[in-house]
């Protein structure tokens, strides 16, 4: 028999990719447009390169064509670059400078606003003044901070095109005139021609249409990098340069572009095009061939198209906020976790109003919190406990956080005690929460629904004495899995078993270990905990745990001491030897097992049913 090589696995094609493609054989054969030439280097380039990039916020990159081919990168930088100096230089002073009024004119216009300002940081006016001030607070710096800014946003290191550089500074008189109008009115200051050169060679920085991507997916989360994780940019830099980007960005083309494509997008020279629409994606197009606005021309028709199809214009946003509640119940409809004393059961099943439970999901941003906090604007609805579970929320913005922490620290009754569950102690609402239990507010905080709901059900029967006591021995026909057998037969098991006693914090049950042994707790208090620590459920006296071993082959938890700890502990071999002599109460004794395990499903499959509605 031979034995065949290895064959790379092929990857199955997305709708997305095959769009890409079909799209690039569709505007490939365009050629209308020409390569830019009053850079003379910039007219060596080869018309017919044509790429298409998508990078999307969870970082994953869609090529298709020539989206390796290296270009100048040329007013794309721009946008850039105005990012960097708002978040270096302060926006104020920035602004101060430089407008964000769109000029309605070709880029390398030579006329300023009345007030003898820069119109915008995208059309060359603007974007020289944004160069001089990082000259003037940078120094001789100034080029390296940003091709730093510009590599950061790209995700790797970038280089320059020194014959476009030198090509684009030989010819550049118009830009030249530029700076020189601009110095007379203050909007640059000091030497010209080296500010110049700082700018001339930002334009000549080498990317690709996948640089051009990541650049865009970049904006569109929020300045993190979402290939690096690296964070470039603040949140108001982005959230500004994407404004001047949407109303400035494409120059003369600006006004017609944002009302038929509507993304914040920018192009350049070279034959670029950036786009992003935010927490969505980032669109990197590189076809030279350029319309009379100087706008690569297969790049505007391929923007154009993914709008459409996909319905990317950023102002035909939809979204449902009732999708940030998954369910809303309390134990009413849903039966309380087993295993409880029957005082315990008793006292729960009669005040089974008195938890209410929101599971949210998503996003929690303004609209979404906003609808979250009128669902509870009912006091009677408001019971003691209200229990927030986060654990499939996947951002809060800041308007969602502060509208959340509103509801918990004004908004509800005084009674009530707000639960939060799904919160890690990392995670960035933890310090607040933590900040409002010190001020007096009642909330809590659990890394799990479990915890959340086991602690709201404890206080419950806590408030109403219906605690066994953790410090008190407890009688063993009182558990649950021995119910229904004879005070002989009790007897009988139990000189079967040894009495044990564990240190605070002896670890009980270690999951890694086969099962052997269950444990009847006559005093203290244990805990079941998961591998990542998360404690899973907290046992008193009247409990058994390790019950499992009776029926199964491994452990699901740790079991470790929350105090001092006696039990009854029990070896599977003794069980089988009771069994023998008392086949009706080791029977009995299984069947308890299956009537708690059968509760166990209950109370799992009617969350299920909530959730999944
Ligand atoms: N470096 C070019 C210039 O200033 C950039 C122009 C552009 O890409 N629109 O002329």
């Amino acid at each position: 028999m031979s034995i065949l090589p290895p064959s790379p696995t092929p990857s199955l094609e997305t709708p997305l990719l095959r769009f890409l493609k079909e799209t690039h054989a569709r505007f490939g054969p365009l050629d209308e447009g020409e390569v830019a030439s009053y850079i003379p280097e910039l007219g060596k380039a080869d018309p017919d390169h044509f790429g298409i990039a998508v990078a999307t916020t969870d970082g994953h990159v869609y090529e298709t064509g020539d989206t390796g081919v290296p270009f100048t990168i040329q007013s794309i930088s721009k946008a850039i670059v105005y990012a960097l100096a708002l978040d270096t230089l302060g926006a104020e002073h920035v602004e101060a400078t430089i407008g964000v009024e769109p000029s309605g004119e070709a880029f390398n216009s030579i006329r300023l606003r009345a007030d003898n300002k820069p119109f915008n940081a995208m059309v060359n006016a603007g974007a020289i003044a944004c160069c001089g001030l990082i000259s003037e607070a940078t120094g001789e710096a100034a080029f390296e901070m940003i091709r730093a800014a510009l590599g950061a946003f790209a995700g790797r290191t970038l280089d320059v095109d020194d014959a476009v550089f030198q090509s684009e500074r030989a010819t550049g008189d118009r830009n030249r005139a530029i700076a020189y109008l601009l110095r007379t009115y203050g909007g640059v200051r000091g030497d010209v021609d080296l500010i110049l050169d700082t700018y001339f060679r930002q334009c000549s920085i080498l990317v690709t249409a996948r640089d051009l991507a990541v650049m865009g997916a970049t904006f569109a989360n929020h300045g993190v990098n979402p290939v690096t994780g690296q964070v470039v940019a603040s949140n108001y830099a982005v959230a500004r340069t994407l404004a001047v980007m949407s109303s400035s960005g494409m120059y003369d083309f600006a006004g017609e572009w944002i009302y038929r494509v509507g993304l914040p997008a920018k192009s350049g020279v070279g034959g670029g095009i950036v786009a992003a629409l935010p927490s969505q994606l980032g669109l990197g197009i590189f076809s030279p061939r350029l319309d009379a606005h100087g706008n690569s021309v297969r790049g505007i028709r391929t923007c154009a198209a993914m709008s459409e199809s996909f319905d990317l214009h950023m102002l035909s946003r939809r979204g449902d906020v009732r999708t940030a509640v998954v369910a809303d119940y309390d134990f009413r409809t849903v039966p309380p976790r087993p295993g409880r004393q029957t005082k315990a059961q008793e006292i729960l099943a009669a005040r089974s109003g008195a938890i209410r439970v929101l599971e949210l999901s998503g996003q929690l941003s303004f609209a979404t919190m906003d609808y979250v906090t009128r669902r509870l604007t009912d006091p009677a609805g408001v019971p003691e406990f209200l229990i927030l579970n986060l654990h499939r929320v996947s951002t809060i913005t800041d308007a969602g956080l502060s509208l959340f922490i509103g509801l918990i620290r004004n908004q509800l009754p005084a009674g009530t005690t707000a639960v939060i569950a799904g919160v890690e102690g990392s995670s960035p609402v933890a310090p607040q929460l933590k900040a409002l239990r010190d001020q007096g507010v009642r909330v809590r905080i659990f890394p799990t629904y479990d915890a959340a709901v086991e602690w709201a059900e404890d206080q419950i029967v806590y408030r109403h004495g219906g605690f066994s006591q953790v410090g008190v021995e407890a009688d063993l026909a009182g558990q649950s899995l021995l119910a229904g057998l004879s005070l002989q037969e009790i007897s009988d098991l139990s000189r079967l078993g040894t009495r044990v006693t564990f240190d605070q914090g002896a670890r009980i049950i270690s999951a890694s270990e086969p099962p052997a042994k269950v444990f009847f707790l006559l005093r203290g208090m244990v805990s079941a905990r998961a591998a990542n620590d998360v404690r899973l459920a907290t046992l008193i006296p009247g409990m058994a745990f390790g019950e499992l071993a009776l029926i199964e082959e491994a452990r699901a938890a740790d079991v470790f001491a929350e105090t001092e700890v006696v039990c009854l502990e029990l070896g599977v071999e003794a069980f089988r030897t009771f069994e023998e002599a008392n086949t009706r109460a080791a029977s009995r004794i299984i069947r308890n097992l299956a009537v708690l395990l059968a509760a166990r499903i209950r109370m799992a499959t009617a969350r299920i049913e909530m959730l999944t509605g």
